[in-house]
């Protein structure tokens, strides 16, 4: 009995995540066009109409447009929070199932969601902290800063995939306006390198196997810059294994319930 956790892509280009148990099927967020979900999927044998659901992190095109799409050609239910609903344009009601922070959602009997809220502008995001059999993982993308109730709840996390969106010195020294460079660091923005390793420094444990660092800007930041950077803060108590998931995907799964990462065989 394993779940699995794997990225289809991460970016400002599109974001999906498949949880994957033998009795559910989610995905967290969906950015990418219909035929480039089904591409992604099918490169790890499956179809959208395996999908039990799409739980939507927040409205921003990058997360959610896909989704919008998925509901509409395959009829796959998706989940959010009012805000995000609103801000799409759904029906609460007939399109889309309404969640709220911190209420925890059971998607079948092997998997449960926890959505915790997290800082991202005007967008009323969230991150998922997946519990699978008394294991759990986190996915958390999109935020300016992190909570002590975030840290909490990542505390102890088998798996966790985070963002890391940008090197504070690649941004500043860019080519970015000044009010969108302002953005991006704000509060409401994106976190650092610097941020998410000070934040992995936290709440790595020793029951921490996994680590992925997501959503890199392709302008602002490159692989080995995030590594090391969390490298830097981890590396004397981590023992785990620390992957970058790129805007190509998937590349990789990593499961609860099995101690080893696998690649995907493409
Ligand atoms: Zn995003
Ligand atoms: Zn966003």
């Amino acid at each position: 009995m394993t779940l699995s956790i794997t990225h289809l892509g991460s970016g400002s280009g599109g974001n999906a995540t498949l949880l994957s148990t033998p009795e559910s099927k989610i995905l967290i967020d969906c950015g990418f066009s219909g035929r480039q979900l089904e591409h992604r999927l099918g490169l790890i044998e499956m179809k959208p109409t395996d999908l039990d659901a799409i739980l939507v992190s927040h409205f921003h095109g990058d997360h959610s447009k896909g989704a919008v799409i998925a509901n509409k050609k395959w009829d796959i239910p998706l989940m959010m929070n009012f805000q995000t609903c609103d801000r799409l344009g759904l029906d609460p009601v007939n399109e889309c199932k309404l969640f709220e922070s911190l209420d925890l959602i059971a998607m079948g009997p092997d998997l449960s969601i926890l959505p915790v809220p997290v800082n991202h502008g005007e967008a009323d995001n969230v991150g998922f902290i997946a519990s699978h059999l008394g294991e759990r993982a986190a996915v958390v993308t999109d935020l300016g800063s992190w909570s002590d109730e975030l840290a909490r709840h990542l505390e102890g996390c088998v798996h966790i995939s985070i963002e890391a969106n940008y090197d504070s010195k690649r941004l500043w020294e860019g080519p970015y306006p000044d009010r969108l460079k302002q953005r991006i660091t704000g509060r409401g923005g994106h976190l650092s390198n610097r941020q998410t390793a000070e934040l992995l420094s936290h709440v790595v444990t020793n029951k921490t196997r996994s680590i992925v660092l997501c959503h890199l800007s392709a302008q602002n930041n490159a692989p080995h810059l995030a590594e090391s950077e969390v490298l830097l803060e981890i590396d004397d108590f981590f023992e785990g294994d620390i992957s970058i998931s790129t805007q190509e995907g998937p590349e990789f799964s990593h499961y609860l319930g099995q101690a080893e990462p696998e690649k995907v065989a493409i």
